[in-house]
């Protein structure tokens, strides 16, 4: 993880930390089909996944950011890979590996405020 790994004050900035840390998440509380995470240059959302592909996408504005946020956007999309729609189950799901998520998703929108704010991000 970065040059520092688990435990220190992690940063993720490359695939390569940001597909470790999705493999632990998904190792750890999920154990679906996963094949890879990584940065992708995308401005309207965090992240999104391919069903198809089992791949996970994570917005590059992410990368370097605390790493609460990046854990939430991981377990968040980890989860769509299970269940497509944001109703309780999946809610469910996410509380697992991040049970803090409402306020993770608080952090995301004052992270985008104070990064992004002319850009936009819901
Ligand atoms: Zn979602």
């Amino acid at each position: 993880m970065g040059n520092r790994g688990f435990g220190g004050h992690l940063v993720v900035r490359s695939d390569d930390d940001l597909r470790r840390l999705a493999k632990m998440i998904n190792e750890t509380y999920y154990n679906l089909p996963l094949k890879n995470a990584i940065f992708h240059k995308q401005y309207s959302t965090w992240g999104t996944c391919s069903l198809k592909t089992r791949q996970i996408y994570v917005s590059h504005r992410l990368k370097g950011a605390p790493l609460e946020l990046i854990w939430y956007v991981l377990t968040h999309e980890i989860c769509h890979l299970e269940e497509r729609s944001h109703n309780a189950r999946y809610w469910n799901l996410v509380s697992k590996a991040c049970p803090d998520y409402i306020n993770c998703r608080k952090m995301l929108k004052a992270y985008a405020m104070q990064n992004y704010a002319k850009e936009g991000y819901r």
